[in-house]
């Protein structure tokens, strides 16, 4: 966008702005680093379809993911310096007129920064409302009904480069994806490998850095995973928009 046009924006009442917040990061041997960043920008456009008063910002393709240390491509933040980058962002974004910020995190580390950010933004920018989506941790449920009806279990939809993140950027990016390279990793259950993997992260789990597994990936249903996050985001953005 222009200027004027983000401008005309704000005056016709286009005042939220989702900014989406990526990862640099491996993913497993088939995916590239950047995959939660353009997955978190795909789902930005999603949900600013669903919500026709907001705007979408830059993805911030650096996150807190220190839980992929060991594995070559890492770069990433503190959380505190993350938090602190959405302040700054935020009083920018205030300055021009916007007066709601959608904190969209497409990567589960990002958890601990977002909470440091809510906690700094409803301190010093009262006026400013702020959503971020949480159970950044777990697999949505939303995207589990599309899996379950096509016969796709959690364990391999997986938390990390599996069947759902590789299905979603088979729809989003194909010219990026390696599928003969896709293996299965990790895949036990995905919630009783948590507490393991906030105390030691990936490597010692699952040596391709795969957690699901991502062989029988397609764009269809990538796709289709997408759109029902989006759908349930915005859901969850209307109602707290009418909560409040
Ligand atoms: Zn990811």
């Amino acid at each position: 966008m222009t200027w004027p046009e983000v401008a005309e924006a704000v005056a016709d009442g286009a005042t939220t702005v989702i900014l989406p917040l990526g990862a640099t990061e491996q993913h497993g041997p088939h995916l590239p680093l950047g995959t939660d960043t353009i997955r978190a920008a795909a789902l930005a456009d999603r949900l600013a379809e669903r919500l026709p008063d907001s705007l979408v910002a830059p993805a911030l393709p650096f996150g807190c993911s220190d839980e992929h240390s060991g594995f070559p491509g890492l770069l990433g933040l503190d959380a505190e310096t993350l938090a602190r980058v959405i302040l700054d962002l935020a009083r920018r974004l205030a300055g021009w007129g916007a007066r709601r910020l959608v904190l969209l995190s497409a990567h589960g580390g990002n958890g601990e920064a977002l909470d440091i950010a809510l906690a700094l933004l409803r301190k010093e920018l009262p006026d400013i409302g702020v959503w971020a989506n949480d159970n950044l941790e777990t697999i949505a449920p939303a995207l589990l009904e599309v899996a379950r009806r096509d016969g796709i279990s959690a364990n391999a939809v997986g938390l990390h480069a599996g069947e759902g993140e590789t299905s979603e950027m088979l729809h989003l990016r194909p010219e990026l994806v390696s599928m003969h390279r896709c293996m299965p990793g990790f895949t036990g259950d995905m919630e009783d490998v948590l507490d393991r993997l906030r105390a030691s992260g990936l490597k010692p789990v699952t040596a391709s850095g795969v957690l699901g597994d991502p062989t029988h990936a397609t764009a269809g249903r990538g796709s289709r995973y997408l759109n029902a996050l989006a759908d349930d985001l915005a859901a969850a953005l209307r109602g707290d928009a009418d909560g409040s």
